[in-house]
């Protein structure tokens, strides 16, 4: 029987077209140039059903919103396919499948985002390799999990980054080798795949609820009031985006007195590194303890965007604040790897 993709089109570069205010989503081109394209009638590409949304978003504009609604289509259909293929603008992709991989719980089938850096409507467009792969590797491939295809690679999709605003390889995956490689074959390496979920457990759509949570980069000289009052109620939880293993400047004690305070009534604050590659180590220097002392807890080699959408997913539940901590530092969805 032939396989069977379903096709979610929520905007992006991808199914662009010039317009006399620069490039713009069209609505229907997408499906038109699809519905052209030879390789979409090869005997082993998959039957597809195209979803596009109204109105498609430069991804820019996504929002928790727009992450429920995939999700929520992805889990209406799920048992009409045997995969899904979520084509996206490439500035957020990164935290969209970031989300995806922990709102979607019990996920058995792949779901791999992709998009391009120029619309399928250009000549030298990157959208043909990177649309044509991601939809053979869903419709043949036993991945439970959210992955993005890029630049002949497959990437976990809570590992993924976007480190090149203009390259065909915008995205990489710092800490965690790709799921796959796309050369003359498609080579999966499946020891890195996780474990399909126990049972026979039907896909359940965990909703975020609304932002409380929030990033701050530290700089040299950043002043203890922004720290302090980006801390502020609301905010429920912080990744700290630090120096080299998880380091931040102690000497400045009213802006540790603020971390102090800010962890003391509850707030979650994540250190992650500002180094696209490695992880926090918070023994590892005494500046890097001290965080540890005032309540700061390690994302170890948590990408900003995994560190984020975990702490969204983590506080939409009804967990106490110490099952959010420590969930925050294990792995859910092979999103951080802990020390030896
Ligand atoms: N600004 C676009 C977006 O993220 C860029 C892209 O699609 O690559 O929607």
């Amino acid at each position: 029987m032939k396989r069977r993709v379903y096709v979610i089109y929520t905007g992006g570069t991808i199914g662009m077209v010039r317009t006399p205010e620069g490039y713009a989503p069209a609505p229907g081109y997408l499906q038109g140039r699809m519905a052209e394209m030879p390789e979409m009638r090869a005997a082993e590409m998959p039957a597809y059903t195209l979803r596009e949304y109204t109105p498609l978003l430069d991804s820019s504009n996504m929002t928790p919103d727009d992450w429920l609604r995939i999700a929520e289509d992805i889990a209406r259909h799920y048992q009409e396919y045997d995969g899904f293929v979520v084509l996206h603008g490439t500035d957020t992709m990164a935290y969209t499948a970031s989300a995806l991989a922990f709102m979607l719980q019990g996920l058995r089938k792949p779901v791999i985002l992709t998009g391009s850096q120029i619309p399928l409507s250009e000549m030298r467009s990157d959208a043909q390799a990177n649309l044509i792969p991601a939809m053979l590797i869903a419709a043949h491939h036993a991945i439970p999990e959210v992955c993005l295809y890029f630049g002949n690679r497959l990437l976990r999709g809570c590992r993924a980054t976007k480190v090149d605003a203009e390259g065909f390889n915008a995205f990489a995956s710092p800490n965690f080798p790709p799921l796959a490689t796309v050369g003359i074959h498609i080579e999966l390496n499946r020891a890195l795949l996780l474990p399909p979920p126990n049972g026979s457990g039907a896909l359940h759509v965990q909703a975020l609820a609304p932002a409380q949570v929030g990033a701050l980069r530290l700089f040299p000289s950043i002043p203890a009031e922004i720290v302090d009052n980006v801390l502020k109620p609301p905010l429920k939880g912080l990744v700290l985006e630090t120096y080299g293993m998880g380091n931040g400047p102690t000497a400045n004690v009213p802006l540790m007195t603020a971390l102090q305070a800010a962890t003391d009534r509850g707030v979650v604050i994540v250190n992650c590194t500002q180094c696209l590659t490695g992880t926090v180590n918070q023994g590892g220097y005494a500046t890097g303890s001290a965080l540890a002392r005032r309540g700061v807890i390690s994302g170890f080699d948590m990408t900003a965007e995994a560190a984020l959408t975990k702490m969204f997913y983590l506080f939409s539940q009804e967990y106490a604040l110490e099952t959010i901590k420590s969930l925050m530092q294990i792995s859910l969805r092979g999103e951080l790897t802990l020390p030896a």
